[in-house]
């Protein structure tokens, strides 16, 4: 197997051990890149830019440095501002536009030795669960050509699973990690709100837009999180909570732990209304699967509910775009990106700039947004929500006193077809499982577990982990045994 077919684990300890240079590994990820380009799943790289880096890379290893990610390959979610390369989210919007400085997430990688070779496509502003919504056009599963990638980091998620690049960042607001993860069979962590700086995210939805990391496997999702977490003091939701060497315990033996039953001990919650009417049998069928595997290694099974899973939707759907009509004002064509070329007067310089920058989805959530926040539907609509969100929260914490960790699926179904969802409201009740662990501002996983049935054989199926807050060691340690025990996450889409 080549190197760059390998994970980032395998990768840093050939250029650890010399085997290959970071310039040398560089380029053969931006050969696979330019061979790839029909998935769409970039919308810039730079090879100069990095080369540059990956040359610098070498030359620190040379002198003796050894940080923990030097040279690594990786690739950054458009919704990060970076200086040396343009920023869009996705968006006509920002087209073209350079940030004077890098989101925070970018320079702590950057600082652990990551050169990064370009940013992923994504739905515009982050709204999407289909990767469909980019102004950029749509990326393309690279399992199947015919199904979606999955949103809103389905650019993200299509690269690392065509191996364009070992590992990427994202961000998940209502599932955006989660779920391109699930359906391009790869694994993903959205880590507690507040554990990744939000510094230089362009903003969806605050109170949940939270960083993460979607690699081949949990150790590599543990090692980026490492790199990446940890108290900002420029994001005011940052929590002075201490990134841990996530990946360092996934290796340290356990104390007193029956190597053949290392989840011994654990209780793992399954919510009866995730696995209601709604859920496919494919998907069914192979996180059940999944599920005794969990069982073999130890883990107890605990029946749990979290009733009010299904109002998760109704309050996401309010409490999102109120959020973003208020961040996304702040594109008025005076302070950032585009500009309508026409307009007589302010007002319309406004209502043109924003008229031709933002895409239908973006509209239609800065109306709803908009909508539930004026006065007569705030008490109706976002005061409602709000409740609703703390009733969810309060579930999960029922729930935990009876279990470690919650499991179950991703979405209710395999990647669908692309076109295949054309009403937004489809695509909104797809969310289904992944909006309950955001609203709560939970750390979870999405881990490869096995394929669909019949025509959609070759389509990914994606088991979920949620953990307590700041349960990301626990979420990692038996993610990472379950890893150990499958090769799901080392499948790889055909060429
Ligand atoms: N699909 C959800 C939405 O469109 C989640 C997106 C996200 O997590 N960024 O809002």
């Amino acid at each position: 197997m080549s190197l760059v077919e390998q994970d980032a684990r395998a990768q840093l300890e050939a250029l650890r051990a010399r085997r290959v240079s970071s310039a040398e590994l560089v380029q053969e990820h931006l050969r696979r890149i330019a061979q790839h380009e029909a998935l769409n799943a970039f919308v810039h790289v730079d090879a100069d830019v990095a080369l540059q880096a990956a040359r610098a890379a070498d030359a620190a290893r040379a002198q003796g440095a050894q940080s923990a990610l030097l040279g690594l390959p990786l690739a950054h979610k458009d919704v990060f501002v970076t200086r040396d390369m343009p920023s869009t989210a996705g968006s006509r919007m920002l087209a073209g536009y350079r940030s004077p400085f890098d989101a925070t997430v970018v320079a702590r990688l950057r600082d652990a030795g990551a050169v990064c070779l370009g940013k992923t496509n994504m739905d515009e502003f982050a709204m999407g669960s289909a990767n469909e919504n980019s102004a950029f056009g749509a990326v393309r599963n690279p399992w199947d050509a015919a199904a979606i990638a999955g949103g809103s980091s389905g650019g993200s998620a299509a690269a690392v699973a065509a191996r364009l690049v070992p590992a990427a960042t994202g961000t998940d607001t209502g599932g955006s990690i989660r779920q391109p993860a699930a359906m391009c069979g790869i694994t993903g962590i959205k880590p507690t709100y507040g554990l990744c700086s939000r510094f230089g995210m362009i903003a969806y939805a605050s109170s949940l837009d939270q960083a993460g990391v979607m690699a081949r496997s949990a150790w590599d999702c543990a090692l980026l999180l490492g790199a990446m977490g940890g108290f900002d003091a420029r994001d005011a939701t940052s929590v002075e909570h201490p990134a841990q060497d996530y990946s360092g315990a996934l290796d340290a033996p356990r104390e007193g732990a029956d190597a053949r039953r290392p989840l011994a001990g654990l209780r793992i919650g399954l919510p009866r209304e995730w696995f209601a009417h709604g859920l496919a049998d494919e998907v069914a069928q192979a996180v059940r699967e999944a599920l005794a595997r969990l069982q073999g290694l130890g883990a107890e099974l605990v029946d749990i509910d979290l009733p009010r899973s299904e109002l998760s939707v109704a309050a996401y759907y309010i409490l999102a775009p109120a959020e973003a009509s208020s961040n996304l004002s702040r594109f008025d064509g005076v302070r950032y990106g585009h500009r309508a070329q026409q307009y007589r007067d302010l007002a319309e310089m406004y209502a043109n700039s924003r008229a031709e920058g933002f895409g239908p989805e973006v509209k239609r959530r800065i109306l709803i947004g908009t909508y539930v926040l004026s006065h007569g539907y705030y008490d109706a609509y976002y005061l409602q929500a709000q409740k609703i969100r703390r009733l969810i929260a309060e579930d999960f914490l029922r729930a935990f006193a009876s279990c470690d960790l919650i499991a179950g699926p991703v979405a209710p179904t395999v990647a669908w077809d692309r076109g295949a969802k054309a009403d937004p409201v489809s695509n909104y009740l797809a969310d289904v499982h992944t909006l309950p662990a955001s609203l709560a501002g939970l750390p979870a996983m999405s881990l490869p577990a096995g394929f669909g049935r019949g025509a959609h054989a070759a389509r990914p199926v994606g088991l979920q982990l949620v953990a307590p807050h700041f349960g990301e060691a626990r979420l990692l340690h038996a993610a990472h045994q379950f890893q150990r025990v499958t090769d799901w996450h080392q499948r790889a889409p055909a060429n």
